[in-house]
């Protein structure tokens, strides 16, 4: 039998398919075969596919075309595709392992949009018409560059106009995918490739999804003279897939280890020591970190029919030098799927998603999808994160809430899933904390997205031998090979990110009457804590108190959150609180500090300075407060004179009062 027989008898085996794909037309125009039947069908044609698709899917194509499918459209042109090419016989390859060899070969790729174009039209079959005797010259485009005809093949000459209107187009959109990162090894870079995608198969995905793609790899000549080409990837079919830590075979033997593993007595500490098992100290960073790879509970729906975030985010700000950016790159090698940068060095899109116009596209608009959106289900190590773009700062709110990145602009109006946990490194206000001034008020990042971290470590490098010491055996010792053996983590880098894929596959811990009560009350007595008429906590640190929680009964592989897990949850909940909120002068706790732009402290600052003026300007004959007399006033209050100075900058600044003469004030009248 010739192959164009076996063709004809392989389509017509899909008998409902055809009659669906005849009552569709013209809004779905392709035939989608499984490849993995065409090879058990005949292996041979399976196999000449593979190896000669510019022949074989024309003959799909025709045979396919021929066999006068109805139709309510007369003359449909149908296209065959083909999808599911076998992951095991190498079929399936990463983006980094095409080569030369695979140029005009058919085969299968794997990758996460990383930039999208707008649907663009392309001429596929263009009309010039003859100068000279207006002759329709009709000349298929199948290239980059629309070809013209050499000459008028009815007159022979030269001379020609090219009719847009009356010409046949196409739709074509441009995307890039990149390698997922969960293939990635620890901190390696993901390698891209473009894709050509037409008609039908356009519009079908979005920036941030995972697809799998079947197509041809062609060349793209360079756009200046030169001889080295860029690969791309003519699509056939390409289709959207399920994206988290489906990557991770974990095959029988290693499930056998992970459950070992999780009934290890010393587990925690085993997982908290193998986190940045190189740096000294930081045991409640550590812990954290352990407490966020895990995650909390996914996909939980609230009464309210909103989704509640499981993931966690993280932020340690502290001085330079105390390895911030250590510890996140070391998170970014353990973790199954993770993405560091840098707040400064990523530009527009490389943090949130942007839309911009760019080569990709010839010029036209195209979606980009920054580290977030790249990171689904995994870590964002975000390094200076007070060093970041305006633009990424407000995406920023949306995506470590609602989990989403908007946006809107030039037209193009859509959502990105952005399901990443955020582990941010930042420095204080002037790079270094100072000790004179309280912690809260020298963070550089807005109260609303600090308001959004579950845990806040401050970092300050204090001058202390004992500990300078510590740190001197620890790091010195890394750099003599015979105690290597030493700092190596508790647990194999390997097993330990298939453990945590296992239980973030399969782990969904569940609080009980006690576990909840115990967090209620944690929570109703840290309230009680803050200042009178404040609160020391918001309802998001109840969440992330419950966040805390799950993930620690993930950690141990457990369905049901123990008291051991709270306990842990609020250990480094209160840890942190102490950290940050506790005012050494009273003696309470206050989060407004961190979550409104002003502590308390201040604010009953300003508002005793403001009293002070009112009280002067009723007093005194040209109802003005002199300096001089406003600081007799603050300094019976204990308010130091640069403190004063500054003050009264603010209210000036607000515009509650004004300086009508120099050293002078009144109030700004309603
Ligand atoms: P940061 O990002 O906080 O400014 P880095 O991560 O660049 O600091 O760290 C500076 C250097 O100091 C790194 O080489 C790091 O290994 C070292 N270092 C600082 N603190 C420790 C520590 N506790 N243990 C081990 N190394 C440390
Ligand atoms: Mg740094």
């Amino acid at each position: 039998m010739c192959d164009l027989k076996k063709i004809e008898s392989f389509i017509g085996k899909h008998k409902e398919q055809l009659r669906k794909l005849g009552e569709k037309y013209p809004e779905r125009k392709s035939l989608i075969l499984d490849f993995e039947e065409l090879e058990r069908y005949d292996n041979d044609l399976a196999d000449r596919l593979r190896a000669t698709p510019d022949e074989v899917l024309v003959d799909f194509n025709d045979v396919l075309n021929a066999m006068g499918v109805l139709t309510m459209v007369e003359n449909p042109k149908f296209n065959v595709r083909f999808k599911n090419m076998p992951r095991e016989r190498g079929y399936t390859i990463l983006v980094r392992d095409i080569t030369a060899e695979h140029i005009g070969k058919y085969l299968q790729v794997e990758g996460v949009v990383n930039r999208i174009s707008d649907v663009l039209p392309k001429v596929s079959k263009a009309l010039f018409v003859c100068n000279r005797c207006d002759e329709h010259n009709w000349i298929q485009q199948d290239k980059r560059m629309l070809i013209e005809p050499s000459r008028c093949r009815s007159c022979g000459k030269g001379d020609f106009r090219f009719i847009p209107e009356e010409s046949e187009w196409i739709d074509v959109q441009h995307i890039e995918i990149q390698e997922p990162l969960e293939m990635l090894k620890g901190g390696e870079q993901a390698r891209r490739i473009e894709l050509w995608a037409e008609e039908d198969m356009t519009d079908e995905v979005t920036a941030g999804d995972k697809i799998l793609v079947t197509g041809t790899v062609r060349l793209k000549p360079p756009k200046f003279k030169g001889s080295v080409y860029q690969k791309f990837i003519e699509v056939n079919h390409l289709e959207g897939i399920e994206r988290e830590f489906e990557e991770f075979d974990i095959t029988d033997e290693e499930e056998k280890e992970i459950l070992e593993l999780s009934k290890d007595p010393r587990l925690h500490d085993k997982i908290v020591g193998s986190i940045a098992p190189s740096i000294y100290g930081y045991n409640e960073v550590k812990e954290a970190i352990a407490l966020q790879l895990f995650g909390g509970r996914q996909g939980k729906i609230l009464p309210d029919g909103t989704k509640a975030r499981g993931d966690m985010h993280l932020l340690l700000i502290g001085d330079p030098g105390v390895a911030k950016s250590r510890i996140l790159q070391y998170v970014d090698q353990i973790a199954p799927k993770s993405i560091y940068v840098t707040g400064k060095g990523t530009t527009g899109a490389g943090l949130t998603a942007t839309a911009e116009r760019d080569e990709l596209a010839d010029g036209a608009w195209t979606l980009k999808a920054g580290a977030l959106v790249l990171a689904g289900g995994g870590i964002a190590g975000i390094d200076e994160f007070d060093k970041m773009s305006k633009e990424d700062r407000s995406a920023m709110h949306e995506a470590m809430e609602q989990q989403t990145i908007s946006v809107a602009k030039a037209g193009i109006i859509t959502k990105f899933k952005a399901n990443t946990s955020i582990l941010a490194a930042s420095n204080p206000k002037f790079s270094r904390f100072d000790n004179y001034k309280p912690l809260a008020e020298q963070f550089d990042i807005p109260p609303t997205l600090i308001s959004r971290f579950d845990l806040i470590f401050p970092i300050r490098d204090i001058l202390d031998s004992e500990h300078d010491r510590s740190i001197a055996d620890h790091m010195l010792k890394m750099h003599r090979s015979e105690e290597l053996e030493e700092i190596k983590p508790d647990i194999d880098p390997e097993l330990f990110r298939k453990y945590i894929a296992y239980a973030r596959r399969n782990i969904h811990p569940e609080l009980t009457l006690d576990t909840s009560d115990k967090i209620k009350e944690y929570y109703v007595q840290l309230r009680a804590r803050g200042k009178e008429g404040t609160a020391a906590a918001t309802p998001r640190q109840l969440e992330a108190l419950v966040r805390l929680s799950e993930a620690s009964a993930k950690l141990r592989l457990s369905n049901e959150v123990s008291v051991g897990d709270v306990e842990r949850a609020i250990k480094l909940t209160d840890f942190v609180i102490k950290e940050i909120a506790y005012d050494a002068a009273t003696g309470e706790f206050d989060i407004d500090r961190i979550v409104t732009d002003h502590p308390k402290s201040v604010r009953d600052r300003l508002r005793t300075i403001e009293d002070i003026i009112r009280e002067l300007t009723e007093s005194s004959p040209d109802g003005m407060a002199s300096m001089a007399s406003i600081l007799e006033s603050t300094g019976e209050k204990d308010i130091d004179k640069f403190e004063v100075e500054k003050l009264i900058s603010e209210l000036k600044k607000k515009g509650e009062i004004y300086e009508p003469r120099h050293g002078k004030f009144m109030f700004t009248e309603e």
